[in-house]
């Protein structure tokens, strides 16, 4: 499949979008409605993308349910990102939510009601009512299935703007000229192998998340993290990479998502004595403390012998006793999940469950309108032309060291928005294609042929499995120095092994294998920015536990991250701590 440059088609479009999950087909629509001409390109239908599977909802002060202000939103969510989360982009994403839900319920999206007809709101974690008081009720669902809602009003809003879509086309590299602007992309049409250069004024990536470093994880086979890769192949550096979300109750095992949704309908977790263990651990807000707090839980639970079953390795999530209506009426997804793949029904049995990998806080570093802001080691910030990046593969960054649940959602239709808007100012003032001599992608060209070669050598599955499995064990809830020094050794070992990985005779695989060997080169990029960004951070915050540094340490530590491919190193930059309109919360002690 060797090509030169010159050989490859190539077409032209305003703007790129590389993914179709909720980040990308939000930035898409606003750009298509401005009748600027708007390619998204998806490796998977744009309805399977990840959002497809996004169960409890999306956050917005509505105050439908409990007294709510967009100002105690803003307060959650900087105290459940332990600090890190930049402040202005934060207050930008909890003032915007309530009008972005209201749009995607004119958008078709299918809320849930309640019985005097306004939008149903569920309590989820880290949510409080005036700053930290009782629990607020603030997660807007349709069902437990309210990604799957909005990814397909998303869609459907896009045809008729009249978006170009090119399905199942997997994105390989960035296309960089000399002046480091981004000119589009490379891409591979899947199912013919034939590869294709979209040249674009602009171009926004909006790949998702990269669970799938991690052997257990909730994240769907695609998210390998692409675009994170392609940036920073590029010469982005990714920021924040050592916070990892690890969600509490995922099937032990298994790692299918069971929603923070069943705790905010009154389910909750119980050890192998039946004891209620959170509220030893958040006496306050009990089962529904910040995702962190309850994954260590668990895990300290498992250590110290009161794990449940044969191996004592999980603990259980009671919800039998909310009555079968309100499981059947408010999650009857997680009701098929727990009965498709354990045979139980949570109307009669409790799940069993344990903490899963499942978000990436970290990406590719950006400001509030979505541009992506580069930086070279110890030198300061620059955006870069006409490159955006909005969704999990981004760090605005407004989940800093912990997510909230419901707040991803939001993320990717506040910034996929105010991507598009800011998309269509650039090119008012940037009306022309630069030009494209095909330099920028030999590289890739070169690595593409990599893949042509066959023959026996080790396989792209089974060194997939071990870095998966090395992930999990070298990189997990709880860190130390000998371990996460154990795990960059190991992963530099799995990258430097791809070398003699081979595709076996293409005439008997299928063009993926291909797209397989590509993702795992992803795979193994992401995996070690994130163990190493991860053995560098000598503190404890949110979702990054290191037992050799158990506490917080905001003298040394209160800065993110940004790891760059090229020279393997971690560097480090300010957290913007001031909003744009009111006072700062200033960091203290994080508890629940
Ligand atoms: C099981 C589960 C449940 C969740 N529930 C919630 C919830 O209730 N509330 C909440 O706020 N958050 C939830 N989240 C998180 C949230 O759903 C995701 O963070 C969010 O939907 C990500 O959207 P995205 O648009 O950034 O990426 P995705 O939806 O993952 O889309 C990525 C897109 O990129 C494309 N792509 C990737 N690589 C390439 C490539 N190389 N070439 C071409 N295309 C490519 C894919 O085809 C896809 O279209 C959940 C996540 C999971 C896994």
């Amino acid at each position: 499949m060797t090509s030169s440059v010159g050989n490859i088609p190539r077409r032209r479009f305003d703007t790129l979008v590389i993914g179709a999950g909720g980040a990308g087909l939000r930035a898409a629509l606003q750009l298509a409605r401005a009748d600027l001409t708007v390619a998204v390109v998806s490796k998977v239908f744009p309805t399977r993308s990840h959002t497809v599977a996004a169960q409890g909802g999306v956050n917005a002060a509505l105050a439908n349910v409990s007294a709510d202000n967009w100002h105690w939103h803003m307060y959650d969510t900087i105290k459940g990102s332990d600090y890190l989360g930049d402040q202005d982009a934060i207050e930008y994403m909890c003032r915007a939510a309530s009008r972005m839900v209201i749009e995607l319920e004119h958008m078709g999206v299918p809320f849930s009601r309640l019985d005097n007809g306004k939008i149903y709101q569920r309590a989820f974690g880290g949510q409080s009512q005036q700053f930290g008081g009782d629990q607020a009720s603030r997660t807007c669902a349709a069902a437990d299935r309210t990604g799957h809602a909005i990814l397909h009003a998303l869609y459907q809003q896009n045809l008729k703007a009249k978006t170009h879509f090119f399905d199942e086309y997997f994105a390989i590299d960035l296309i960089r000229d000399c002046e480091q602007s981004v000119l589009g992309a490379l891409v591979l049409e899947i199912e013919t192998g034939e590869l294709l250069i979209i040249e674009a004024k602009t171009t926004l990536i909006a790949t998702g998340g990269a669970g799938q470093i991690f052997r257990t994880n909730t994240n769907a086979r695609i998210n390998t993290g692409d675009g994170m890769a392609m940036a920073l192949r590029s010469g982005v550096p990714l920021q924040d990479m050592e916070f990892f979300q690890f969600h509490p109750t995922g099937i032990a095992g298994k790692g299918m998502l069971i929603s923070e949704g069943v705790r905010g309908e009154g389910g909750y977790l119980v050890n192998s004595e039946g004891e209620r263990f959170m509220e030893r651990y958040a006496p306050h807000a009990k089962d529904l403390a910040c995702r962190d707090v309850v994954s260590r839980a668990i895990a300290i639970e498992v250590r110290e012998g009161r794990g449940c079953g044969e191996n004592k390795d999980y603990v259980l999530l009671k919800l039998d006793h909310l009555g079968a209506d309100i499981i059947k009426k408010r999650l009857p997804n997680i009701r098929e999940t727990a009965i498709t793949f354990l045979g139980i029904d949570p109307v009669d049995q409790p799940i069993p469950v344990f903490p899963t990998a499942h978000y990436t806080m970290g990406g590719i570093p950006t400001n509030r309108f979505g541009q992506v802001v580069s930086s070279q080691v110890g030198g300061a910030e620059e955006t870069v032309p006409g490159f955006y990046a909005v969704g999990e593969c981004a760090c605005v960054s407004v989940h800093g060291a912990n997510r909230l649940g419901g707040n991803s959602l939001l993320d990717i239709i506040v910034f996929g928005r105010a991507a598009g808007n800011h998309i269509i100012s650039y090119l008012a003032e940037n009306r022309y294609h630069k030009a494209f001599d095909g330099e920028g992608i030999a590289a890739s060209i070169d690595r593409l042929a990599h893949w042509d070669r066959q023959g026996e050598g080790e396989t792209v599955s089974n060194l997939r499995t071990e870095l998966q499995a090395a992930m999990e064990e070298y990189c997990g809830v709880f860190r130390t120095e000998e371990v996460l020094t154990a795990g960059v050794a190991t992963v530099k070992a799995i990258k430097q092994r791809l070398e003699n990985v081979y595709l076996q005779d293409h005439s008997k695989v299928f063009n993926t294998a291909r797209i397989e060997a590509l993702e795992l080169e992803n795979l193994i990029d992401i995996a070690l920015a994130t163990v190493e960004s991860a053995l560098a951070r000598c503190e404890s915050r949110g979702a990054h536990s290191r037992i050799d540094y158990p506490a917080r340490d905001d003298t040394r530590w209160l800065k993110h991250s940004l790891y760059h491919l090229k020279e393997g190193v971690v560097d480090y930059k300010p957290v913007r701590m001031k909003p744009i309109s009111v006072a700062s919360f200033p960091p203290k002690e994080r508890v629940y």
